[in-house]
């Protein structure tokens, strides 16, 4: 009898627990007044498992007094857990005989269970899951937005190395974004859990750091597949040539590459008219969400001045030389930049030849042509060559000269400073940023003192003939004529819009 005694105890004491533990995990589980999802409930039962400790001794020193108790006394052992505020108490006392399991006892299980339990019970009144938006300022690292949070150096240094895996914090810049999500003691306003991080540098990538089912923090990256969009438009130039395009829904990357396609053989400000009109083709890289992600390449652009139309295809040939043609296989006419700026609207503030002098106050010739243009405009290579210089040089003040070719070389006076790594010996690219205006040496404001050097001899930059490239033949034009010709047939409405009128002069 002492030992039935005591067993029956026991298994009254644990089937009550079960029990106990079975309602309130449903309740916990299916709660429709809480508004967290479900899963993410799921997880928070997973993640309280790891807590409170001091509650397994609590219950194991219970039921080693209820053991003890039923030897010593033959009495009944009375256990229960507290009823909580947040917890319907009657709920759990009626269902509680349903479920005896006679039997099966297993004192560990249910100690666990008897654990958890009671951090559900407790769940609500002193946990919170916090989701963080947090925007980065200027000198925020990574880990002290996390050690910002509560968390200790430690710890957060750990986060830091295991993001590194994936993606380098020290990129993070400011006013982006960091999602991060944690749990916290709101009773002792303390950071229980990091549980996950989010960060997403551009649509279409992203970076996170979240727990895995053995609740280590592992970082990973996503990254959406691009689709390759082709769009197209066309209009009329009224005002700028960019507000024109737009306001055809181009994007200013894709302006920016157009316009340096025709900087070559176009002075933008003399030569581009209200009523001109300008057709492109062009490439976006978009998310499955349609988020533009950045722009591709422009299979097409042509600009109709006054009635005359340069219609130019883009075509990378056989040796993997991209170029742009006319639809003949000529290549575009190449020369150097007439006004190598950024700032294409720049006006003429003093041109190539004799002219007085502004600070020596005598009629001396002006061997360049100085384009205004606003401090800090980024001044261009005309064309790819070698740096031959870039110093202080007098009155001309920050100076660099760059050779092209046997015949031609340039120089840029009066900059403001030089672009970095440009130096005497350094090849540069046509339309690469070399430097930016200034006012420098002896000038009466911020200017680009441009001069075109010609054999040997300094020559008008405005009067500088186009060199053609080099023409497609054989293979790659057969090629590009069957390129041009599909691009025809797609975009069919916008060709015949266009050529139409133009046939005549197209043949010239
Ligand atoms: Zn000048």
């Amino acid at each position: 009898m002492k030992n039935f005694n005591f067993y029956q105890n026991l298994r009254n004491l644990f089937s009550h627990i079960n029990n106990l533990l079975s309602v309130a995990k449903k309740a916990f589980l299916s709660n429709s007044t809480d508004k967290i999802p479900f899963a993410e409930r799921l997880n928070k039962y997973a993640a309280l498992k790891h807590k409170s400790k001091i509650m397994t001794l609590v219950y194991a020193t219970l039921l080693v007094v209820a053991f003890v108790l039923s030897i010593a006394n033959h009495n009944n052992v009375n256990a229960s857990v507290a009823p909580q505020n947040n917890m319907d108490y009657l709920l759990l006392e009626n269902s509680m005989g349903d479920n005896l399991d006679e039997n099966n006892i297993y004192p560990e299980e249910s100690l666990e269970n008897i654990r958890s339990l009671f951090e559900m019970v407790n769940y609500k009144e002193t946990t919170k899951v916090i989701e963080h938006e947090i925007k980065l300022s200027k000198g925020d690292t990574f880990i002290n937005i996390l050690t910002n949070l509560g968390m200790e150096y430690k710890d957060a240094y750990g986060v830091y190395l295991e993001l590194k895996k994936v993606y380098a914090p020290e990129n993070l810049k400011a006013g982006q974004i960091i999602n991060i999500t944690t749990t916290v003691n709101t009773e002792l306003n303390q950071l229980i859990s990091l549980d996950n991080i989010l960060i997403e540098p551009k649509p279409g990538q992203r970076f996170i750091v979240e727990r895995d089912e053995n609740n280590n923090l592992l970082a990973r990256k996503e990254k959406d597949d691009l689709i390759l969009e082709v769009k197209s438009a066309d209009g009329i130039i009224d005002g700028t040539l960019s507000n024109s395009m737009h306001k055809a829904g181009v994007p200013n990357k894709i302006i920016a590459n157009f316009i340096n396609i025709f900087s070559y053989s176009i002075d933008f400000r003399r030569d581009v008219k209200k009523g001109d009109k300008f057709e492109i083709i062009y490439e976006n890289h978009l998310t499955p969400n349609g988020e533009l992600v950045q722009t591709g390449n422009i299979l097409f652009a042509a600009l109709t001045l006054k009635k005359d139309r340069i219609a130019l295809h883009r075509f990378k040939d056989s040796s993997g030389q991209v170029d742009y043609y006319d639809e003949k296989g000529f290549a575009m006419k190449k020369t150097l930049h007439r006004k190598p700026l950024a700032f294409q609207s720049a006006r003429i503030s003093s041109p190539f030849g004799k002219r007085r002098h502004p600070i020596k106050k005598k009629i001396i010739v002006h061997w360049g042509v100085d384009y205004a243009a606003p401090k800090g405009t980024a001044i261009y290579a005309a064309g790819d060559g070698v740096v031959q210089a870039a110093k202080w040089n007098g009155g001309y003040g920050n100076y660099i000269k760059i050779r092209h070719n046997s015949e031609y070389s340039t120089a840029y006076a009066h900059m403001w400073k030089f672009a970095k790594g440009i130096h005497p010996g350094k090849r540069v690219k046509q339309g690469q940023v070399i430097g930016y205006v200034g006012s420098t040496g002896l000038s009466t404001g911020p200017h680009l003192h441009y001069e075109v050097v010609k054999n040997g001899r300094r020559v008008n930059p405005l009067r500088i003939k186009a060199a053609a490239g080099e023409n497609l033949a054989g293979k790659n034009l057969r090629k590009f004529k069957a390129q041009v010709a599909d691009l025809k047939k797609t975009y069919h409405s916008l060709f015949a819009k266009y050529e139409k009128k133009n046939d005549k002069l197209a043949k010239k």
